[in-house]
């Protein structure tokens, strides 16, 4: 039976807004695109598509957990996390929840569980 294997990769890259609207990164991530289309079909693999979401960093309470350095957004600073929008939902296994406690902003997973946010620790 064959398949065919669907393999996403995720990378992030610091951004301003100014450089955003000027579109100050096009050009470099051109470049990076046309460079992994060529490394793709050195190993058989045809690259499907690809996009670039530019997330406000302050706004929407998006940090890096303070003990395993995941990316999180903390559900007490910002409750709704993207509100439910369809265009973020490949997402939840990049951005986690997360939450503060005792002064240090934490992932889902390194919350203690007793953290409304807190799911394994
Ligand atoms: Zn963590």
């Amino acid at each position: 039976m064959k398949h065919l294997a669907i393999k996403k990769y995720y990378t992030s890259f610091s951004i301003d807004s100014v450089e955003i609207e000027n579109n100050v990164s096009s050009e470099q991530i051109e470049s990076l695109d046309k460079e992994l289309d060529e490394l793709f079909k050195k190993y058989n693999m045809t690259l499907l598509e690809h996009d670039t979401r530019f997330i406000p960093i302050e706004k929407m309470s998006l940090s890096y957990c303070e003990k395993c350095n995941h990316l999180m957004i903390n559900r007490d600073k910002n409750p709704t996390k993207f509100d439910g929008d369809e265009f973020y939902s490949d997402l939840g296994f990049i951005i986690l929840n997360g939450g503060t406690d005792n002064g240090m902003d934490l992932c889902e997973e390194c919350l203690p569980i007793s953290h409304r946010w807190g799911h394994f620790s």
